[in-house]
């Protein structure tokens, strides 16, 4: 039998067979799961507990968790999934990553993903594509993927991922988990290694709505070492309006998967029949969002990944014959992967005299507008309900072109580019089943009401339950 993980059932098994029982269980599903590449350094070694004696022991005491690969974790390598950082063990653990440690969490292993972040599918990785465990042919969706794989498989009770522009919600409504993206500023950022500074957030992933909760709380709140940490307990308790807002999709629905339009709206009636009233929004600016977000987040990549230089940490090369400029230049051609090099080009493109008015001050122009719009929008509703992805996961040897790629981020950004919290859910299944997730989003620090409504939901549907085929072959 295919245990359930959630933190709950975590605390259940702990009590009544022992620690040893759920980690052997662990280590049976890895073993099953292994070909999906979901981890990329494995610390299972953590896992040798054999005493069930939990006498004076913290909470969260054994709670497995697992690491995206581009936050730091102390002795154990980070890679972010890049050449440029073979063989680097940080010497600090991110503050996220302390406070699950403090909590008395055991770090299973560092997840795959697209290198630095930068990616929907988790094909970006030097380590290799990262496959969907409801379909080894498919993608897992990016850039969180090992994270969201290995949640979806049971080898951790929750995982940490980072999302910059949907790469939390993305992988986790492919994979068929809870994926949150929490208001900017709610969880340090401090040892998450930087991608776009103003978008960059850690966010959690689990398979019930409980756990992300948990798991939020121990590692949210102010730290001396992110300037842009805040203290969210200072924010008033939302008031539930029980008035949701759904988008008018008429415009994209040739691009959207007709079976995730059905899940959408079936997912709309649900809340319907539960007594919320809804509001239809036409949001014009959505056709706007996609380059908004490229401009912006290639832009602080281009300035954050200028401090990897091969001289410091990570990969390097005999620098003795070299001249400074061509030691940089070699180091970062062969350090960094093609989809990185595009990144860095186009910032520093974006950003460069003669064209920063033209793109870099206008994308700034339109971030500002859009906030101001949706801060009018959240004055009527509670939240919006959206796809989560325009597509189902796209099978690995699929050809798409980059803005193709690109596309797949049209709901996610949003919440990216106005600091906002947002949570994917599992909303359902395609014919060929594959997990559909259906996206709540609010307003600034409102990550209760997210709950409620995904909580809601989760106790009339569990779709979250469903275990994956190559978990029970
Ligand atoms: N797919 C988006 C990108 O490639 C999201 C990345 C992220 O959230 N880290 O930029």
């Amino acid at each position: 039998m295919i245990l359930d993980l959630t933190l709950k059932s975590f605390f259940e098994l702990r009590e009544k067979k022992g620690l040893k029982f759920v980690y052997d269980q662990i280590l049976y599903n890895y073993e099953k799961v292994r070909q999906t590449n979901c981890i990329i350094t494995s610390n299972f070694e953590a896992l040798n507990f054999n005493n069930s004696d939990l006498n004076g022991k913290k909470e969260f005491f054994g709670v497995p968790v697992v690491i995206k690969d581009n936050i730091v974790t102390k002795d154990i390598l980070t890679t972010a999934a890049s050449k440029i950082l073979e063989g680097f063990i940080p010497p600090y653990d991110a503050t996220a990553v302390k406070r699950l440690k403090e909590a008395g969490c055991f770090i299973v292993g560092k997840s795959n993903l697209d290198e630095f972040g930068m990616g929907s599918k988790n094909k970006n990785s030097v380590y290799g594509a990262c496959l969907n465990p409801w379909d080894i042919t498919r993608v897992p969706g990016g850039s969180s993927g090992g994270s969201a794989v290995a949640v979806a498989s049971r080898i951790c009770v929750a995982a940490l991922g980072s999302d910059t522009g949907g790469s939390v919600r993305l992988p986790a409504a492919f994979c068929g988990v809870y994926g949150l993206k929490p208001t900017y500023g709610k969880v340090s950022r401090y040892g998450l290694i930087a991608f776009g500074s103003s978008l960059d957030c850690i966010g959690v992933m689990a398979s019930d709505v409980n756990t992300v909760r948990e798991i939020l709380n121990l590692i949210s709140g102010i730290d001396e070492n992110d300037e842009t940490s805040v203290d969210s307990s200072a924010f008033p308790e939302p008031v539930i309006k029980k008035r949701f807002g759904y988008l008018n999709l008429n415009e994209f629905r040739n691009h959207i998967d007709p079976e995730i339009l059905l899940t959408y709206s079936k997912t709309i009636n649900f809340f319907k029949e539960e007594g919320y009233e809804c509001l239809e929004l036409n949001l014009e600016f959505l056709k706007y969002i996609i380059p908004c977000y490229y401009i912006i987040c290639t832009a602080e990549a281009a300035s954050n990944l200028s401090r990897f230089d091969g001289l410091r940490y990570g990969f390097s090369l005999d620098a003795t014959e070299t001249e400074l400029d061509s030691y940089y230049l070699k180091i970062r051609t062969l350090g960094f992967g093609e989809e990185v090099r595009r990144r860095i080009l186009l910032g520093n493109f974006v950003l460069s005299a003669g064209y920063q008015g033209r793109y870099y001050s206008k994308a700034l122009k339109l971030r500002g507008r859009v906030f101001r719009m949706m801060e009018e929008v959240f004055q009527n509703i509670d939240v919006l309900l959206t796809p989560t992805s325009p597509v189902l996961p796209p099978r690995i040897d699929e050809s798409q072109t980059v803005v193709q790629e690109y596309l797949m981020d049209i709901f996610t950004v949003l919440a990216n580019l106005c600091g906002y919290p947002a949570l994917s859910f599992p909303a359902g299944f395609s014919s060929n089943n594959l997990p559909i997730g259906v996206q709540i989003i609010g307003n600034l620090f409102s990550e209760d009401k997210l709950f409620h409504y995904a909580e809601l939901f989760e106790r009339n549907h569990e779709f979250n339950k469903a275990v994956p085929p190559i978990l029970i072959c």
